[in-house]
């Protein structure tokens, strides 16, 4: 799949700096960032400052270096909120089987409380 970028997308304009972040996290290539509407006591927002759509995208463009450092950015998110002990989890939406709404990769950093089943079995 070739994938076209939208730099409209609101987390274009948190990297370009036109919009605010409460930020948890800045790296070389990644940025974290807690979402405006939380879904759990931490849910924090992993993004690759690279103009990726989704995870696949990323992985099919994104050099070596990026590809590192937005994977260790994630671990250190949950360093950062300390979800080590308790548990966590990690969701990336893409496309709309994905229900993704902001068109530039993101990963969900979930915890601070049990999160229940991974999907709804009613769903499958
Ligand atoms: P998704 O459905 O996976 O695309 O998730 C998009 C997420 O972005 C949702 O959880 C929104 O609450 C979150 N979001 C949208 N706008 C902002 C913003 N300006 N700052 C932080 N989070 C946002």
């Amino acid at each position: 799949m070739a994938y076209e970028y939208d730099d409209q997308n609101v987390f274009a304009k948190i990297l370009r700096g036109e919009i605010p972040n409460d930020t948890v996290l800045e790296t070389e290539h990644s940025l974290a960032f807690n979402d405006i509407e939380p879904q759990a006591p931490v849910h924090v927002l992993v993004i690759p400052k690279g103009p990726y759509v989704n995870y696949e995208h990323f992985t099919l463009e994104a050099s070596v270096t990026e590809l590192a450092d937005f994977s260790r950015a994630i671990g250190e998110v949950v360093r950062l909120k300390d979800l080590s002990d308790d548990g966590f989890r990690l969701i990336s939406n893409a496309g709309r089987n994905g229900v993704q709404e902001v068109p530039h990769l993101h990963v969900h950093v979930f915890g601070g409380r049990p999160l229940g089943r991974m999907l709804a079995r009613a769903e499958a």
